[in-house]
């Protein structure tokens, strides 16, 4: 006789429609041609950059935008930035497969250069949607444009301050879903390509979020 739990079948409902309705944002931004970066994606033979990671993910880091790597292979922080995140999460033993990591924009500004602030609003939203299908207990912005956002979006626009002053503080809030949630804006991992006293810090901003796992 067939046996099976309700919660587990409740469960893997909840799950498929989390991977539905992120599925759904990603074939949005495969179409998304009022935005003022498709022509230069398609010119390219680039891919937008959706995100990366566990749909369950307690944990979800947020970048700036793709690079060249990111748009050529359509995953986030899979280059040199990409390399020294890897290096902090294996510092709090995290694995990358177990959180979720994405950017403010998910297509590549033209030679890198910093995201627009129209660019920003019209890519916004989709992160916004992001957040809430995965409902992370703690967002972890890098750098200061994902800084900026997350932190007006939840209220917090006027404990905003550079980033050399407010990397690695806990900002704790009821999240838009009811549930509690921790903001911790960090360094962008790219300061740490040339500042080794930037990895260091970053190091011990990373183990205040191996502790809010526990
Ligand atoms: N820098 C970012 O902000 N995001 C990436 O995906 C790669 C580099």
């Amino acid at each position: 006789m067939l046996k099976f739990s309700l919660k587990t079948t409740l469960f893997n409902m909840e799950k498929d429609e989390r991977t539905e309705k992120l599925k759904g944002i990603r074939d949005e931004l495969i179409l998304f041609k009022e935005s003022p970066l498709y022509e230069y994606r398609a010119a390219n033979d680039y891919f937008p950059v959706v995100g990366q990671g566990s749909h369950y993910a307690p944990i979800m880091f947020i970048g700036e935008a793709p690079g060249r790597n990111e748009a050529e292979t359509g995953k986030p922080f899979c280059g040199a930035a990409g390399r020294i995140l890897d290096e902090l999460l294996d510092s709090i033993e995290i694995k990358r497969e177990d959180v979720y990591v994405t950017n403010i924009l998910k297509d590549r500004p033209p030679e890198n250069r910093d995201p627009l602030p129209e660019e920003i609003e019209i890519y916004a939203p989709f992160l916004d949607r992001q957040i809430d299908i995965i409902r992370p207990k703690i967002i972890a912005t890098l750098g200061r444009f994902s800084m900026a956002h997350i932190m007006k979006r939840y209220g917090l626009e006027e404990k905003l301050e550079p980033i050399s002053k407010i990397h690695g503080k806990i900002f704790e809030i009821n999240s838009l879903f009811g549930e509690k949630l921790t903001i911790i804006p960090l360094y962008h991992p790219a300061v740490a390509i040339y500042n080794i006293s930037t990895k260091d810090m970053l190091k011990e901003d990373f183990k205040i979020l191996k502790k809010f796992l526990e």
